[in-house]
């Protein structure tokens, strides 16, 4: 038996039996986990507003077994992040960064880098900003505090250093390629401008409050949207859905 204790914040909850729901976290200190809310959806339930989506709370969990599936002991909102859920296309954008971090992070593999990136993301969104250039940023940045950073210096597949070739990007090889091994059968290739790979760098690189300075228009938009998307799908093995609305059944 044990008990873990943590801040995390809330990526998804659905219905469990006939009064209960199963809410996915990712954690500081455990990364992904998943916990049972007893008596959720009852009418009188102590979790009344604590279970919505992009909540930043502190958990209890009690797990008899380090496998088993956990039941919420104690939960206690540290922030609930209202504001995002009073815009739709606010709210589509936060999705989208949880179901990000939800797709390219394993169960119980915790990443210090990815929670704060995630808390501050949340805190940072507005119905003000250039949302679906927020949430690519967003992809980009965290993806760079994973296993599955994007190889934007040299081919990925010779190492040759990037000259004046045009650049390809291979969402199978998450990385860009020379155009001589863009020939060799590795799929599908995508072009990517000097500009489009410069934007990747610098999303990827900056400090994370310095990502609403970056803008992004045109052609360099639409070439790292397909390449970060088409990698992403590569990596996740699904892609993101271009309009979530939470459902709060
Ligand atoms: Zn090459």
């Amino acid at each position: 038996m044990s008990l873990l204790k943590t801040q995390a914040v809330i990526l998804r909850s659905h219905r469990w039996g006939d009064a209960d729901r199963i809410v996915t976290f990712f954690s500081l200190q455990f990364g992904k986990i998943r916990g049972v809310a007893r008596g959720a959806r009852r009418l009188k339930s102590r979790y009344s507003g604590v279970l919505e989506p992009f909540g930043v709370v502190e958990l209890t969990l009690f797990q008899k077994t380090p496998d088993s599936l956990g039941t919420i002991s104690q939960i206690d909102l540290v922030s609930s992040c209202k504001a995002i859920r009073e815009d739709l296309r606010v709210m589509t954008a936060a999705a989208r960064m949880v179901r990000i971090v939800e797709f390219i992070t394993a169960d119980r593999d915790p990443n210090h880098q990815v929670y704060w990136t995630l808390v501050q993301s949340l805190e940072m969104l507005g119905p003000d900003a250039d949302l679906p250039l927020t949430a690519l940023l967003f992809q980009i940045h965290v993806l760079g505090h994973t296993g599955f950073k994007p190889q934007i210096e040299q081919c990925t597949e010779c190492g040759k250093p990037i000259g004046e070739d045009p650049l390809w990007f291979s969402p199978r090889l998450g990385g860009i390629v020379c155009t001589g091994c863009g020939r060799n059968g590795i799929g599908r290739i995508i072009l990517l401008s000097k500009g489009s790979a410069a934007f990747m760098e610098q999303a990827r690189r900056l400090p994370l409050s310095c990502l609403p300075r970056l803008r992004a228009a045109g052609r360099v938009r639409i070439e790292v949207t397909e390449a970060v998307e088409s990698y992403f799908e590569a990596v996740a093995g699904k892609g993101l859905p271009e309009f979530e609305i939470w459902a709060s059944s």
